[in-house]
C-alpha cells in the first residue's frame, strides 16, 4: 500500500499536467476602422470604367469579410452606398479610438501617366507621428506583396487625418485614369490581395 502512494499520485500529476494549457503569450486585440471614401452621391473619382466610392466599397466589404483573426475587430465607417459626411466619419472613428484607420481612396488625374499608390498622414494630428510610422511599415508591406508602386508618405491636412484622435492614414490606392491602375484596382484577385495585405499588416501592429 504504502508504495502505491508514490505510483498513484506519479499517476496524478502525469493526468493533471495533460490537462494544463500550454502557455501562450496573451495576444492584443487590435481594433481597425476601415473607412470608405464618398459613397451615394458623392461619387469620388469617376470613369466610364467604375467610380472611386464603389471599388473602396467593395475592397472594404473584403477586408471585413476575409479577417479570419479573432484578435482583429474590423470597423466599418459603411458598408452600403450611402452618403455619409466627413463629420460623421470622425465622430465614428473618435468614437470607436481603434488602433488605426485606414481611409480608402482611388486617385485621378489628367495626365493618364500618372500612376502608384500614395499614403498621406496630416502633421495637425495628435496622432502624426505614430501615423507616419505605421504609415510607412505600411508602405513598406504593399511593396513587398508586388502592389503598384508607391511613392513616399506624404503629408495632407485631411479632415478624418486632422480629426482622428488616433493613428490615421489616407490610402490613395492607384490611380482610375491609368490603363494598369484601373485594370489592377478593378480585378476581383487584385482587391482580394490588397485586402489581405491590409489584413496581415494590421494583424502585426503592436
Ligand atoms: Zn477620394
Amino acid at each position: 500500500m504504502n508504495k502505491s502512494i508514490p505510483l498513484f499520485l506519479a499517476c496524478a500529476t502525469l493526468v493533471s499536467f495533460s490537462f494544463v494549457k500550454p502557455i501562450t503569450k496573451t495576444t492584443k486585440q487590435i481594433n481597425v476602422v476601415i473607412d470608405a471614401g464618398h459613397g451615394g452621391s458623392d461619387l469620388g473619382a469617376t470613369s466610364s470604367f467604375g467610380t472611386e466610392k464603389l471599388i473602396v466599397e467593395q475592397i472594404t466589404k473584403k477586408i471585413k469579410f476575409l479577417n479570419k483573426n479573432e484578435n482583429v475587430i474590423v470597423h466599418l465607417t459603411r458598408n452600403e452606398d450611402k452618403n455619409l459626411s466627413l463629420s460623421d466619419r470622425a465622430v465614428i472613428i473618435n468614437t470607436i479610438k481603434p488602433d488605426l484607420v485606414l481611409s480608402l481612396h482611388v486617385n485621378i488625374s489628367t495626365n493618364v501617366a500618372k500612376s502608384g499608390m500614395e499614403f498621406y498622414v496630416a502633421n495637425e494630428s495628435v496622432a502624426f507621428e505614430k501615423s507616419a510610422e505605421i504609415a510607412n511599415a505600411l508602405r513598406t508591406k504593399f511593396t513587398q506583396n508586388n502592389s503598384l508602386p508607391s511613392s513616399e508618405v506624404k503629408k495632407a491636412p485631411f479632415f478624418i487625418l486632422k480629426k482622428s484622435v488616433v493613428p490615421a492614414i489616407v490610402v490613395e490606392l492607384g490611380y482610375l485614369s491609368n490603363l494598369t491602375d484601373r485594370a489592377y484596382l478593378t480585378d476581383e484577385k487584385e482587391q482580394d490581395k490588397i485586402a489581405s495585405t491590409i489584413l496581415s499588416f494590421v494583424s502585426e501592429l503592436k
